[in-house]
């Protein structure tokens, strides 16, 4: 990011190599990140992986073993959490039950020493900004999960933070409500502007609401990239498996763009890795083009039968088995038009191609999930 001058643009916030040790454990392991202002950034990964402990150190709700952590070009690593600018939503809507929806919106502004028409002005803007006008003299109790979560979101903007926290926001409501929400928290942050980081493990809600994805595991961040190329260009093995469906194809490599399944040499993206080593391809099933008449001559072709269709609603996801796939299959998506066009059945016989600018290659023969 640049200004027009040409100088970088300063990050509105800057986490510098924070380490989280609990005891002889390292919750993140010399994490560095920045966020530029206006910015919603998401952190995902699996259970575990240290995304809450990170946005607990932002909060100054933990404090960090070593490393700083900088706002608006100010260093808060030691600050406790009251004289940093945040408002935070936690998964547990955390309203004060015995006050009402109006009070709780109004509790940060209570203490500021406003007038109380100036209270009621602003906590009247704010069910509104939130979608929850003329709810105010309810009480907590009164409210759907989503709309409480709605009214926690308003108190935590309530007082104009820097930056917003949302750590799991909608993880306890379900599913149907969980969509909804996420448009309407998205649209808030762009409405108000103000940057905000979430906490989630669901990977959909990272690529609908993110403008950035930072994807952690075991205590590092495995990469940084806006939704689509953290989906199309995934940098680790991990990432590619994290998000989205994948296949993978153990492979041995021949050179910068070529590997090896078993007999078949197959051209896939560049990579780095050596000659000679064990790798891993991986392919989207989505990017698994079924061909027309049979052309396994060509490249990167493969016959293969059909074992099994599963029907996902716009799409048909195939299992395909074949020699060189050996147990593992390959997994396919074909759209109503494709399977209309080319009469795929189960136990039907066709080619398919593995496209090499979709053929990603990763060092190593699989994914370590747990350390
Ligand atoms: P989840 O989605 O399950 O909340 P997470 O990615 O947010 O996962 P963290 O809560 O940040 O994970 O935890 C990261 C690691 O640190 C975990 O292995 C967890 O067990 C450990 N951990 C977190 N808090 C503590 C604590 N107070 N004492 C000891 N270990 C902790």
């Amino acid at each position: 990011t640049s200004t027009p001058g040409g100088e970088a643009a300063r990050p509105f916030l800057r986490v510098c190599n924070l380490v989280k040790a609990f005891g002889p454990f390292l919750a993140l392991k010399d994490i560095s990140l920045d966020v530029m202002e206006g910015e919603f950034v998401c952190f995902l990964g699996p259970s575990g992986c240290g995304k809450t402990t990170l946005l607990r150190a932002i909060a100054g709700l933990d404090l960090q073993t070593s490393g700083g952590i900088e706002q608006a070009g100010r260093d808060i690593s030691l600050l406790p959490p009251s004289q940093r600018d945040f408002g935070i939503v936690f998964q547990s809507y955390a309203l004060f039950p015995n006050l009402t929806v109006a009070r709780n919106v109004a509790y940060g502004l209570e203490s500021l020493g406003l007038k109380r028409a100036e209270i009621d002005r602003r906590v009247a803007d704010l069910l509104e900004l939130v979608g929850l006008p003329d709810q105010g003299a309810k009480y907590p109790s009164q409210l759907s999960g989503g709309q409480q979560q709605r009214i926690a979101l308003a108190r935590a903007i309530a007082m104009s933070p820097g930056l917003l926290l949302l750590d799991e926001p909608l993880s306890a409501l379900d599913a149907k409500v969980r969509v909804h929400l996420r448009h309407e928290i998205k649209s808030l942050q762009r409405r108000i502007g103000v940057t905000t980081i979430m906490v989630t493990h669901d990977q959909e809600e990272a690529l609908s609401m993110a403008d950035r994805i930072v994807v952690m595991n075991h205590g590092v961040i495995e990469q940084v990239g806006t939704p689509a190329e953290i989906y199309r260009e995934p940098a680790t093995l991990f990432v590619a498996d994290f998000i989205g469906a994948m296949n993978k194809l153990p492979v041995r490599v021949e050179d910068a763009e070529h590997a090896r399944l078993g007999e078949t040499r197959l051209q896939c993206r560049p990579h780095a890795l050596d000659p000679g080593a064990e790798a891993t391809l991986a392919i989207r099933p989505e990017d698994v083009v079924p061909v027309e008449g049979n052309g396994t001559g060509s490249a990167n072709r493969f016959a293969v039968t059909i074992s099994e269709m599963e029907f996902l609603g716009s799409f048909w996801r195939a299992w395909l088995a074949g020699p060189a796939f050996g147990a593992a299959g390959l997994e396919a998506d074909f759209s109503v038009n494709a399977i209309r066009r080319l009469g795929l059945e189960e136990g039907k016989q066709l080619t398919v191609e593995l496209p090499a600018d979709r053929l990603h290659v990763f060092a190593g023969a699989g994914v370590d999930e747990d350390g």
